[in-house]
Parts: structure tokens; sequence; C-alpha cells
């Protein structure tokens, strides 16, 4: 018995030979991932939304397991703010159009409706219509050619062009970079109008704020990363009002449509005897939350320099509102994604037992705002700690504690030497990997990582029916799948801190 021990134990220390996965057991480690998700999914955490008090005290628990474990901050601190913006729409909202003399004011929500990325401020020129506002120098199509739009206001069609030239539907600017093509032509205001030819609804959009519209929740408005660089104007989705203001009515603009459609001549032009007044009332609340992580110094003086990244998202997408008649109303998020942080923290647990420090340094980090389109992951990757050239690959986890013994390796196509690593550990973890599926690719925190060039490993059990649900319940995850997912996953990320191998990353 001592004996067996001992050699198990100098296993334990010497090295990332398979027989590493019984020091401990899974079952310890299925007991540590228990309390860890419990705890994390549990209701008085409120579904860690991003940003949240709940968040932020999942954030403190995770500190204390790296302090417990003698895992050091990676950089000056665990937390790393992510500065976070909330936009919501402010009073006085207007517009005035004056065409020859012909003044109209347009009422908000019927008339007109700020777009989310609008500027907080007023603007006031003559208009220029520039077709559908596109610039594709590469497709050789330009809606601005010969037009002077300086401090002018643009008003373009919704979509692109068909027929003659068109443009693949791929290739199409998103609402938002129409407006950064028009400030980076100059123009002082943006008015968006759906191009009738196409579109039987020309009610305006916007954004559905939810002092206009009710559909939407405040406290749902989505939250975007700060960017105090990204310049904005007035800019407005318009209706039927401005159309029948500007071409005298919807057949006007039809037609206008119709010839640019078909590519026979420029049809962007000065509206002559036009001035337009936009007052646009964005507000924006700061806000901030944190990405925590720690760092395991490597041991070898050259390959220290470089680095692995084990991570899973600790947020999750909140509360609804408590309807006090005892119905759930908290999206607990057990499996998505209590269950990978747990696994990284046991990941984190099993290096830290290790008596030798792996060669390569690993970083251990729990994204914030993952559901809320990988904020944390991108936020982490625009300002890193180690250069992302030196990070050697990347290993998310996220959503590993259903299914039974299926763990999915998505994406796997595109790492195939880290792959193969996986594989090969496999063999005695025994669960049933399924590879090369890319289902569920970019939705998960890798996708940032990948963007830069970082070969990754995404393990994820799948999805289920209480996917993004109240019923996403501690209860229903099992602790053991998750430990073996993290014992799979530390013996692979053992392997790969320890050599010096550069892994491919297919696109
Ligand atoms: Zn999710």
């Amino acid at each position: 018995m001592y004996k067996h021990l001992l050699i198990l134990a100098v296993l334990c220390v010497f090295g990332y030979n398979i027989k590493a996965q019984n020091c401990p057991s899974v079952e310890t480690t299925a007991t540590e991932i228990r309390n860890h998700l419990d705890y994390l999914a549990s209701d008085q955490l409120l579904g860690r939304n991003t940003p949240s008090p709940g968040l932020d005290t999942a954030a403190e628990y995770i500190i204390a397991r790296f302090k417990e474990l003698g895992i050091k901050p990676a950089g000056n601190s665990y937390r790393h703010t992510i500065g976070l913006q909330r936009q919501h729409l402010g009073s006085g909202n207007s517009m005035t159009l004056t065409i020859s003399g012909k003044t109209t004011d347009i009422p908000l929500k019927s008339g007109f409706i700020p777009f989310l990325f609008s500027a907080d401020t007023t603007v006031e020129s003559a208009i220029v219509f520039a077709g559908y506002g596109i610039t594709d120098t590469a497709w050789g199509y330009d809606d601005y050619r010969g037009l002077d739009v300086k401090g002018r206001i643009v008003v373009v069609l919704s979509d692109g062009p068909k027929g003659k030239g068109i443009i693949p539907a791929e290739r199409l600017n998103s609402e938002e970079s129409k407006v950064q093509n028009a400030i980076l032509h100059g123009a002082a205001g943006f008015v968006m109008v759906n191009g009738p030819a196409r579109r039987l609804i020309l009610k305006p959009r916007g954004y559905p704020w939810p002092s206009l519209s009710k559909i939407m929740p405040d406290d749902l408005m989505p939250v975007n990363i700060a960017d105090p660089e990204k310049k904005h104007i007035p800019a407005v989705h318009a209706g039927e009002q401005v159309i029948e203001a500007i071409w005298g009515s919807v057949e006007g603009l039809k037609s206008i449509q119709a010839k640019l459609d078909d590519g026979a001549s420029p049809v962007s032009v000065p509206i002559t005897e036009s001035s337009m007044s936009i007052n646009t009332s964005v507000k924006t609340e700061y806000l901030s939350a944190d990405n925590v992580a720690a760092i395991l110094e490597g041991s070898d003086p050259v390959l220290k320099d470089e680095l692995l990244v084990i991570g899973a998202h600790y947020d999750h997408v909140g509360a609804g509102r408590d309807k006090g008649d005892g119905s759930d109303f908290i999206f607990n998020g057990a499996d998505d994604n209590a269950s990978g942080t747990s696994g990284v923290l046991a990941i984190a647990g099993l290096f830290a037992q290790q008596k030798v420090a792996p060669k390569r340094s690993v970083m251990f980090i729990l994204f914030a705002g993952e559901e809320r389109g990988l904020l944390g992951s991108q936020a982490y990757v625009r300002n890193p700690v180690v250069p992302i050239e030196k990070t050697v690959a990347m290993i998310n986890l996220d959503m590993i504690s259903r299914n039974g013994d299926s763990l999915f390796l998505e994406g796997s196509a595109a790492c195939p030497e880290l792959t193969e690593i996986v594989r090969s550990k496999n063999e005695k973890t025994g669960l049933n990997l399924i590879l090369d599926k890319n289902e569920l690719t970019g939705g998960s925190d890798h996708a940032s990582f990948s963007a830069r060039g970082v070969p990754f490993l995404f393990f994820i059990s799948g999805l289920h029916k209480d996917y993004h649900k109240v019923s996403d319940n501690p209860d229903k995850s099992d602790a053991l799948k998750a430990a073996r997912t993290a014992h799979l996953g530390f013996l692979t990320a053992w392997q790969i801190a320890n050599e010096d191998q550069h892994y491919t990353l297919n696109k």
C-alpha cells in the first residue's frame, strides 16, 4: 500500500505521465467542483449578470480560491477591470425638415428613432442623398463617389443595391458601419430610410428603446465595451413622412432606388433648398465588471515567456422579475458556466499540487461579459498580460456538466496537434470525444483568441433543454462529468505547458 502510494506520488511530482490523473482522484475533484458549482450557481448570486453585485461576489469567491492555492495575480491584481457602457434615450429628441421653404416637424417614434450608436448632440445642415451609403473599394462600389458631404446630413437607404454590380449579401454593411462610413466622409448627421423597392414596412426602426417600445426592460439594455476613440454623429432611422417630404412620395423614392439598382448613373445628389435639424439625446452610462486572472510562472528560463491560457466565463444572464408567486426567476447558469468556472479552478488546483511548475507559464482566467458578446475575452486580447504572440494556446471550458459521457471538442479541425493531445490523454479518461463539429464554434471566449491567431481547444458537453433557462440549476449538473473533463483538461494542459512545440491554427 505504502509503496504503491509512493509510486503515485513520484509520478505526480515528475511530470505529466498519464498516471498524474490519479492524484487526486476524479471523485475528489468532483467533490470540489460540486462545492464551487453549488455556490456560484446559487440563488444568492442572482444569475451573475454583467455587471451586477452577484458577479462581483462570484469574483471574490474565485479570488479567494486562487489565494488558497497560492497562485499569484496575473498582473498587479487578480481583477482586470473592463470599462463598459450602456446607452439610454434621453429627453428632447427632435427632428425638423425644411424643403423649399416648407418646414415639417418629424415626431419621435412615429417619424424617427435614434440608433443605439447615435451621438448625444444637435446638428443643423443641408441634406445630401448618398444612395445606400456604401463604400466598398474592393468591389468597386462607392455611393459617395464625387459627392461632398462635409458638414452635411446624409440620407441613405437601408440594405444594398440589387441588380447590376450587385454586392453579395455578406459584403453588405451593417447600419453602424454605414454611419462610420458617413463619418469617414465628413458627414455631420445620418438619416436612414427603408428602401421602398424591397421593404414594405417604412416605419422608423432605429432601436427598440425601452421608453418608446416597452419591448425591452431598461435593465436588459445591451452593455458594450467603452470605446472613447469612437466617433459619433446624430444618427436616426426615419419613416414615410421624411421620404414624402424629400421625394414628394414613396413612389418618387422607388424610382430613384430603381436607377440606383440599375447602376446606370450616379444618383447620390445634394437635395436642393433643404435643411434639417436633428437633436439626438442618447445618454451613456459608464459601468465596469472584472475578469479574474491568476498566473503560474513557468520554470524554464526561456519557455516561461510563453503562455498557455486556461479560461472560462463566470458570468451568466442574471435574473428576470420576481413575480412574487414563488415561481423561479433566477437564471442560475449552473452548467452555463458555473461548471466551466469550477473546472478551471479544479485545473488550477491540479497544477498547484504538482511539486514542479510547468516549463511554460500558465494563466487561469475567468471572463465576465461572455453572455453579452464575449466582452471579457475581447477586453483581455486587446490588453493582454503577456503579448498575444507569446500565447501558445487557449483552452476554453464552457458548459461541461451535462449529456453523460459526451464531450465535444468544437472546432477541433482548426487545431490538429492540440486535438491529438486531447485524443491521446482521453484514452485513460474515457469520455466520448466528439471531434470536428463546428456548430458552436464562434459562441464562446476562445473565439476572441482565435481571431488573434491563437490555437484553441473548446471543451463543451453540448446544449440541453435547460440552456439559458431558469432551470439550469446546480442539481442538474453532473459534477463527476465536469471533474473528468477537468482532469482531461489538466493532462492536456500539462503536456502543452511542458513542451516547446508551437501549434497550428487553420482558419
Ligand atoms: Zn450562455
